[in-house]
């Protein structure tokens, strides 16, 4: 098993910092209508203000839906399960859940994770964050 330091290492750090509690996701909150993106949008969506700050994101969600995948880009382990997390501050995020099919249900608690996803084509694993059954 990887350790979340060495993992955290391979995923970009824009999207993901370590934290005493654990991993975090980094968003971005708009300063001037407040809303939040993930990843951090360059340009708010709302108000198209580029006034927009870098925000650490809660590390726990609901599971608002999944999917099972079966085709995946090269060196990605499938199958895999896919999700939207809903995040208490509102963002819906896309991700990983690190979890059998059989062991997640729509609306489970989850928490952030780092995890290793498949291999690169030098051998080297893949790595991001995930969710897991929290
Ligand atoms: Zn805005």
């Amino acid at each position: 098993m990887t350790a979340d330091t060495d993992l955290l290492k391979l995923i970009n750090p824009a999207l993901v910092e370590a934290a005493a509690s654990g991993p975090r996701l980094l968003g971005g909150a708009c300063r001037a209508c407040g809303a939040r993106s993930f990843p951090r949008a360059a340009v708010c969506t709302d108000c198209l203000s580029i006034d927009v700050e870098t925000l650490a994101l809660p590390s726990e969600g609901r599971l608002y839906s999944y999917s099972v995948v079966h085709q995946a880009p090269k060196g990605w382990d499938v199958p895999y399960v896919l999700g939207y997390v809903d995040l208490p501050d509102g963002l819906r995020v896309l991700a990983h859940i690190a979890a059998p099919p059989a062991a997640i249900a729509i609306d489970q608690q989850v928490r952030l994770a780092l995890g290793v996803v498949g291999t690169d084509a030098a051998g080297a694993p893949l790595s991001t964050y995930t969710f897991v059954p929290a």
